[in-house]
């Protein structure tokens, strides 16, 4: 589809879903309360049911029943299931790709990203069925062994946001999965429609292989929705991604029932230059990483901290490439930025945008609203705003493209000024200088759960552990180890002699 972003009508990208959904083999939802719109012009795609609570408490009944089943079957065989989901999402890449476009806005390149990565997660998912490892270590005791084994921890919650409507999900799902867990989803009310699309490709793939499909379960709604899952003693696991103000409210719950949660929460990264960086290289990661995805990532750039002696020329070079950005239809081909998501992500950009001026920012480029197809629609030129101290609005996340400019003299200020906001998720340093580098990595430089030289913040790969500190909530998904976090641990000992000898050395006779 090419065409001028006011001539974007409603109608066409409605038969363009309805299209997409009846190739991904989705059945049309019987309409209801919940509205899944495009942010492309803001107009409704079609409506939906929301779950009742008899629904969702009759979807978490499922998965736990099927989950009594599912923790026997042999982790390499669990990963069948997620083999073919793999197999159904390289089919239809491009087909669950253009739904993300026309539910979250991002441009069609980032869209089939996220697919991809979710066909990267299933991959990884499928060689760890056959590496969920234990520990043996040794017994103080003559004839005993001890070893850690790791069992599958029962149903997990997923809760996730509009910005990655479908990675995270696979993140958790291909994972939780193998791990030999049972999954209940419930996706942002923004995206409904890619989570009807994600659910039936896996529910055909276990399907398709023979395993039983009850092994996940999808319920849609608000808040209240994903409360009626929190609350659940039944899930045992609440794998919650979204704002600050999300975790804050859904961790003492689960707490307080002593399930155990896994939180992705906001971010507000930072990216150090320093004398030595090269400034080409720089300004590329720091482009993408600030307004890449319309700054609608939760690792996306949000401050810039350049030393004194290069800020002018890296700013210059951010605001030539800020100027040849590409802003509107992200079904179009070249565009680079694509809408943000609704009303209130452009309030809250207006806002901060008042705010840091008012704090002495000077605005270097963009942050005007571009016309779209309708005023429910919000286009808006990514926004670099130079800042002359690390006020409150610069310590918090505003999720839209704003990049706050700082400045230092040197590299302790740096890293200061870099840790000196409540969220820890992703950071990156731009330098030459090993020293500065290994200074940035060390115990006492960034305090995320993500530090990089020399790429940006946003683009992580699936291989290593993903989450962050702090406000960002502690929670680590994705790849690595992760997978522990959807397992429980025993200890067990195992006692081959015909002696009972009791550990550090007790006499009880
Ligand atoms: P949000 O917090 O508004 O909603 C996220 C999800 O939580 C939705 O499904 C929502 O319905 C649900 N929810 C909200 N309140 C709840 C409650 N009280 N109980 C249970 N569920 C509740 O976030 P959003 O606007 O969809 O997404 C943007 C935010 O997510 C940003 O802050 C971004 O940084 C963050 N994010 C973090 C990561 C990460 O991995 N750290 C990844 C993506 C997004």
């Amino acid at each position: 589809m090419s065409h001028a972003l006011t001539d974007l009508a409603i109608s066409e990208l409605r038969e363009l879903a309805a299209n997409v959904l009846r190739r991904l083999g989705v059945e049309p939802p019987e309409p209801g309360e919940l509205t899944a719109r495009t942010p492309i012009t803001g107009g409704e795609l079609l409506t939906l049911r929301a779950s009742t609570t008899a629904e969702v408490d009759a979807a978490i009944a499922r998965a736990d029943t099927a989950f009594r089943a599912w923790r026997t079957v042999p982790a390499p065989q669990r990963a069948a299931v997620v083999r073919r989901l793999s197999a159904l999402l390289t089919e239809h890449l491009d087909d669950l790709g253009e739904l993300v476009t026309l539910e979250a806005g991002k441009i069609g390149p980032e869209a089939r990203g996220e697919v991809q990565e979710m066909i990267d997660v299933c991959e990884f998912a499928i060689g760890l069925s056959r590496q969920l490892y234990g520990r043996t270590m040794p017994s103080e005791r003559p004839g005993h062994r001890l070893m850690e084994t790791w069992h599958p921890l029962g149903v997990v919650g997923v809760i996730s946001a509009f910005n990655f409507p479908v990675a995270v999900w696979a993140w958790n799902t291909a994972i939780a999965l193998v791990c030999g867990d049972t999954v209940v989803w419930k996706p942002s009310e923004t995206t409904p429609l890619t989570a009807l699309a994600c659910h039936g490709l896996l529910r055909r793939a276990a399907r398709d292989v023979g395993a039983d499909p009850e092994v996940h379960q999808l319920i849609q709604g608000a808040a209240a929705v994903g409360e009626q899952l929190v609350d659940d003693a039944r899930v045992a696991l609440v794998s919650a991604t979204g704002s600050v103000r999300m975790g804050q409210l859904v961790a003492p719950r689960v707490a307080a029932r002593f399930g155990r949660c896994l939180l992705e929460l906001g971010g507000n990264n930072a990216a150090i230059v320093t004398p030595s960086a090269d400034l080409e290289l720089a300004t590329r990661g720091i482009v993408f990483a600030a307004a890449g995805t319309a700054g609608q990532r939760c690792t996306t750039l949000r401050r810039l901290i350049a030393h004194a002696d290069v800020a002018e020329p890296l700013l210059d070079r951010i605001s030539s490439a800020y100027r040849q950005l590409r802003v509107g239809n992200p079904l179009e081909e070249g565009v680079l930025v694509g809408p943000l998501v609704d009303a209130r992500a452009y309030d809250g950009m207006r806002a901060a945008l008042d705010r840091a001026l008012t704090d002495g920012g000077e605005v270097v480029c963009g942050g005007e609203r571009i016309e779209g197809p309708d005023e429910n629609a919000f286009y808006v030129r990514p926004a670099v705003v130079r800042m002359p101290a690390q006020t409150a609005v610069v310590r918090e996340e505003t999720f839209a493209p704003i990049l706050y400019v700082l400045t230092y003299h040197d590299l302790e200020e740096a890293i200061e000024l870099h840790n000196a906001v409540p969220q820890g998720l992703s950071s990156s340093i731009f330098t030459q200088n090993q020293r500065e580098a290994e200074r940035f990595l060390a115990a006492d430089g960034s305090d995320c759960g993500i530090a990089n030289v020399n790429i940006g913040t946003s683009g992580a790969e699936i291989g290593g552990a993903f989450g962050g500190e702090k406000q960002t909530g502690g929670g680590r998904e994705s790849g690595s180890d992760s997978w522990k976090a959807y397992m429980r641990r025993a200890t067990n000992t195992v006692n081959y002699s015909t002696e009972l000898p009791l550990a550090q050395g007790i006499r009880f006779e």
